[in-house]
């Protein structure tokens, strides 16, 4: 990284490798998650299921790509073995291995907040010290949030589904 782009970062900068890394983990797993529930998924109103958690995957993966640039920016490595996303990770991982979509829809739901609480930490971790990673942090929390709300939204609609069928 570029030495004036590290002298304004505020904070320690393996402070904030750490919680990049883990947040760089989770996304892997995330993306993982979304990827195999989308291929398994069974049950009502399965291709609006497949085509979020399909949507959601790719957002997981580009979200991986934007911390591993700022890792990198600051020096850092990314994790560079996935057995190790699972002693870093913050969110952890929640296997598909019931293919019913509400059940992948709740699991999901559980995940993106804990990512919504991993990157609301980030950026008060980072605020008024290091901008690049807060404006970073704000781009990928505002699709959690997103994520969340449509997750919840496919969780109504298959309730009133099954509660009227
Ligand atoms: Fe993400
Ligand atoms: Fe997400
Ligand atoms: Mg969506």
């Amino acid at each position: 990284m570029g030495t004036r782009g590290r002298a304004i970062v505020g904070l320690p900068i393996e402070t904030l490798l750490t919680e990049l890394n883990k947040a760089f983990a989770d996304e892997w797993l995330a993306y993982y998650q979304y990827w195999l529930g989308a291929k398994v998924a069974k049950g009502p109103m399965k291709e609006a299921v497949i085509a979020e958690l399909t949507q959601h995957a790719l957002d997981e993966l580009r979200h991986a790509e934007m911390v591993a640039q700022r890792i990198l920016q600051l020096g850092g490595t990314p994790v560079t073995s996935p057995a190790e996303w699972f002693t870093v990770t913050h969110c952890g991982y929640d296997a598909p291995t019931d293919p019913y979509v509400r059940v992948l829809v709740e699991q999901n739901i559980t995940g993106e907040q804990c990512a919504i609480s991993v990157y609301k930490s980030i950026l008060e971790l980072t605020l008024g010290k290091d901008e690049v990673t807060y404006n970073m942090a704000l781009q990928i929390l505002s699709d959690e949030v997103e994520h969340e709300e449509d997750l919840q939204a496919l969780a109504e609609d298959l309730e009133l589904m099954l509660s009227r069928a």
